[in-house]
């Protein structure tokens, strides 16, 4: 890696999703002078659409993904009761159990092939069979033969945690401003700052792109630098379930359905092209709702809403993390496409790698030029290692 600047002292965070107000927070934390532009509504990219569930195992069971997971988790954690307390936003926080279901004897195979791996790793999750599945939620289909279920998972609203950061970087300092940024203020391969739509130019001795999908054209348009970071559309839905919310949540088949504390279940995902032109669709909604119905036949219950939204697909699911080789004064933070449960790891490997010129472990995987190599050495870099969500 390039070597590492001088600690900034001044810090513009470009993109108010869940990654930028982390890192935002962060950073304010550290007493930096932060900045934290966003061109719509906190939230209202990715993260405000996301499922909003923090569960470790959602991009593979093992290695690299459920390391950095569960390091996030233990962040979210440790993290969660000071921005709530700093912020007065309520995030509607719980906690969730996930069953990972198998319907069928392959499915059934396959996921308890990781189950004692899982318990090695200390991870709280365990092999169930149907019946106690059903006594646990009897909503469950007969059909299903069982699956993993796993017990340390949190679920929250997106809108309102990226709302709850963005307040607690404010009570810490930052500066929260609704600016579009449409190019870098550079000096020779410096960058000394953002230039914003209206003209005005903020100046910061870094500059952070926390643009989830739309990093990649951005970097193209400012830098003419190419990153393999793409916009992926998803669409999901809310169910209303009256007042019986699922006992646990459940993911079978590229779809997840977990209770929200507000009284809405979220259905979600159905996966579209890659490309911004994210819509919910008719055949979307009956997708979700057909896939729904196989794993619960019998729940009551009506659409309150249909969304779609950009997440990141990156190749192999790996986040896009560090300085831009090449140039100064800028990091990117991307996530890929469990990035509100990688958050708080990417906001605090960064500002870890800023102020102290530490370098985590894990984040030699996670520079630009890793994701560039990697996806020049696979055929199908966005294919199958992203879960449907
Ligand atoms: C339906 C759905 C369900 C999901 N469920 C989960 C889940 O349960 N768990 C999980 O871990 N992940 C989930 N994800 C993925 C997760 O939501 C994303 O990976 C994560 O939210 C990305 O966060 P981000 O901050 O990088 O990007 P975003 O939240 O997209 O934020 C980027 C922000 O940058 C702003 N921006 C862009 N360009 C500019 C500019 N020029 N100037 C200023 N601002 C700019 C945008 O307006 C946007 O608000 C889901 C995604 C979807 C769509």
């Amino acid at each position: 890696m390039q070597g590492r600047a001088a600690k900034p002292k001044s810090v513009c965070v470009v993109g108010g999703g869940v990654v930028g107000g982390f890192v935002a927070y962060l950073l304010a934390r550290e007493g930096v002078e932060v900045s934290l532009l966003e061109r719509n509504r906190l939230g209202s990219g990715a993260s405000g659409a996301s499922a909003g569930n923090v569960q470790t195992l959602s991009n593979g069971f093992q290695g690299f993904h459920k390391e950095l997971g569960q390091e996030s988790l233990g962040l979210y954690r440790r993290l969660l009761p000071s921005i709530k307390d700093e912020s007065r936003v309520d995030p509607m926080d719980h906690e969730v159990r996930y069953l990972y279901a198998a319907m069928d004897e392959e499915q059934a195979t396959a996921i308890q092939a990781e189950e004692l791996q899982l318990v090695e790793d200390g991870m709280k999750a365990q092999w169930i069979d149907g019946q106690r599945a059903r006594e646990l939620e009897p909503r469950l289909s007969p059909r299903l033969l069982g699956g993993l279920l796993h017990s340390d998972c949190i679920q929250m609203d997106g809108t309102r945690l990226v709302n709850a950061l963005g307040r607690a970087a404010q009570e810490r300092g930052a500066y929260v401003a609704g600016s579009e940024v449409a190019g870098l203020e550079l000096d020779g391969d410096r960058v000394t700052g953002v230039r914003r739509v209206d003209g005005t130019v903020l100046r910061a001795d870094m500059v952070v792109t926390a643009m989830g999908a739309w990093t990649g054209p951005a970097i193209s348009d400012w830098l003419g630098v190419s990153l393999p970071i793409l916009p992926q559309s998803l669409q999901k839905i809310h169910l209303l379930t009256g007042d019986q919310p699922l006992e646990c949540a459940v993911r079978w088949d590229g779809i997840n359905m977990v209770s929200r504390r507000d009284g809405l279940t979220h259905i979600g995902s159905k996966r579209d092209g890659f490309g911004f032109d994210a819509h919910p669709t008719e055949e979307g909604r009956r997708w979700l709702l057909e896939h729904a119905a196989t794993v619960f036949p019998g729940l009551e219950a009506r659409v309150a809403e249909a969304w779609a939204g950009c997440a990141v697909a990156t190749p192999e699911a790996f986040p896009v993390l560090g300085p831009l080789e090449g140039h100064q004064g800028i990091c990117v933070a991307t996530p890929s496409s469990n990035g509100f449960l990688l958050a708080p790891a990417l906001a605090e490997i960064l500002t870890s790698f800023l102020m102290k010129g530490e370098e985590h472990p894990l984040m030699e995987e996670m520079l630009p030029g890793r994701a560039v190599m990697r996806a020049r050495g696979l055929t199908d870099p966005y294919g199958s290692a992203h879960e449907t969500r």
